[in-house]
């Protein structure tokens, strides 16, 4: 078996690195009767209190409405299973797109810890429970929109507004620039039921609806005349038609369903606040956005104090001060990343990545800074010789749809005094795994050229296949190992030099 050597045959940039399907992840919303009660509640008690002219005044301004936002991402009690701020980010993007036709912007509330961690057992292992609530309420922060993300590992209730505790709840894997979960229930945190409340929990499947259901009326299709109820009936909007269906639901609606008077049904599968699928959905109508700006009036949120600077930053025109974009170094101890500071940032978010012909393979550290340009690198996180590299994303309490810089990349090198320590930086991983097609991909990285062996290992013990003599060179070396011979199943590949010994698991799955 012949040795490649990486800085020797291009080829082998063509190798495939794993990719990791975007996971579905739970869709939807778990607001049920009782909090839709207390939501539809609120929307009625506005409607009583604040006059169509004053919410018309205020729409018809057409000023933009600054909307403050507190982002929580809760990990557990020692700070592990945070969501990446990157979706976060990408949510609040997408928020910004879906509420642009009402005037309204939502802005990272605060300068700095614009997007604040936590640690919380009780939040991180179930979203929904008791425990849960009571910290998140406990926890707010004051005149904003509370948004938590966690895992809630224990219990993957779907993402929720809570009518009672005043915050919303979304699941880590609901937070991404694609699904319309934040801004369903930021909808709820403005006072919008679903277009079909009353349903909750109870399936329409098809047929004729009874007059009421969970002791709620059903709403008719007629709009006007006597037959009517949709003032009053399930959201409590006339231009949001009959809707029943409160499972997720594709588009078009095709059932066929009919109301309690045997007219068909027929609603419209693009309302936020419906049950239809991320892909259908993407508007509200006249009338829920003038009961979010009654919501808003009566928040007395209509003219809060607006942060600057208000001003796009961009990641694009970013520049790296040090290490040089390119640059080989020893690698001595800590390593401080520099860039050139970008007008109108007010942080950023940092991504150092090891890189094999520059594509990344292992993300080492992602930070957020504030108020600076550089960040420190512990040399723990670093060893030689390896090819890393780091970009910028800028952001302000405005901005954070910008893209990250370019990459810029650097290379480690021994200490010329250094004890070397060659166990420590002697490592190798199989880049794709489990293994689908008759070769493993190993990448091995060795601080000086030495001569290794690789067994691989069933699971009883026994020796299945053994390569003598590999020549590593120092650096990233890359082999390919033909496995077409086993069987699918878990082995053991131990990787053994004069520099020490390792061992990984290998998985078959043709
Ligand atoms: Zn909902």
């Amino acid at each position: 078996m012949k040795l490649k050597n990486l800085t020797k045959i291009a080829l082998l940039s063509l190798v495939s690195f794993p990719i990791f399907a975007q996971q579905a992840g739970l869709s939807g919303c778990s607001v049920g009767l009782e909090d839709g009660a207390l939501i539809k509640a609120r929307m009625l008690e506005n409607r009583r209190n604040i006059s169509p002219d004053a919410i018309a005044a205020f729409q018809n301004q057409r000023a933009v409405t600054y909307i403050p936002v507190k982002y929580t991402i809760v990990g557990d009690n020692a700070g592990g299973g945070y969501v990446d701020i990157d979706q976060v980010f990408d949510m609040h993007c997408d928020l910004n797109n879906d509420y642009r036709t009402q005037d309204v912007q939502f802005v990272l509330k605060d300068a700095t810890n614009s997007v604040r961690y936590a640690n919380n057992t009780n939040v991180y292992n179930d979203g929904s429970g008791f425990s849960a609530s009571s910290y998140m309420i406990s926890n707010k922060s004051a005149n904003c929109v509370n948004i938590y993300l966690s895992a809630s590992v224990n219990n993957q209730v779907a993402s929720y507004y809570s009518g009672f505790g005043d915050y919303i709840f979304v699941l880590n894997q609901m937070a991404n620039g694609s699904s319309s979960t934040g801004s369903h229930e930021v909808g709820h945190f403005f006072s919008l039921p679903h277009t079909f409340f009353g349903w909750e929990g109870t399936n329409f499947n098809d047929g004729t609806a009874p007059n009421s259901v969970g002791g709620d009326p059903v709403e008719r299709v007629a709009r006007s005349g006597s037959g009517s109820n949709c003032n009053s009936a399930a959201d409590g909007f006339c231009d949001t038609p009959s809707d029943y269906i409160s499972y997720r639901a594709f588009c078009p609606y095709a059932q066929g369903g009919r109301d309690p008077q045997g007219a068909q049904i027929d609603p419209t599968e693009s309302l936020i606040m419906s049950y239809f699928a991320d892909a259908c959905v993407d508007s509200f109508t006249a009338n829920q956005k003038s009961a979010m700006a009654a919501d808003i009036l009566s928040r007395n949120w209509s003219n809060l104090a607006v942060p600057t600077p208000n001003a796009v930053v961009s990641g694009t025109s970013v520049t790296a001060t040090a290490p040089a974009s390119g640059s080989t170094f020893q690698l001595t101890g800590n390593v401080t990343l520099t860039w050139g500071a970008v007008p109108n940032a007010t942080g950023y978010i940092v991504v150092l990545e090891r890189t094999l012909f520059g594509t990344p393979i292992e993300t080492i550290q992602k930070s957020v800074v504030y108020g600076t340009n550089s960040l420190v690198i512990p040399a723990s996180k670093l060893t030689f010789p390896r090819q890393y590299t780091w970009k910028v994303k800028p952001f302000n309490q405005y901005q954070t749809c910008s893209a990250y810089s370019a990459p810029f990349g650097f290379t480690t090198q021994a200490p010329a005094t250094a004890v070397e320590n060659f166990a420590s930086s002697f490592d190798f991983k199989i880049l794709s795994n489990p293994v689908s097609n008759s070769s493993a991909e190993l990448l091995m990285n060795v601080p000086n050229p030495t001569v290794a062996a690789l067994s691989i290992f069933a699971m009883d013990g026994k020796q299945v296949l053994n390569v003598n003599n590999l020549e590593l060179n120092a650096g990233d070396n890359v082999e390919l190992v033909d496995v077409s011979s086993l069987n699918n199943g878990l082995y053991i590949i131990v990787l053994t030099s004069p520099l020490g010994s390792i061992q990984q698991k290998l998985m078959i799955q043709k």
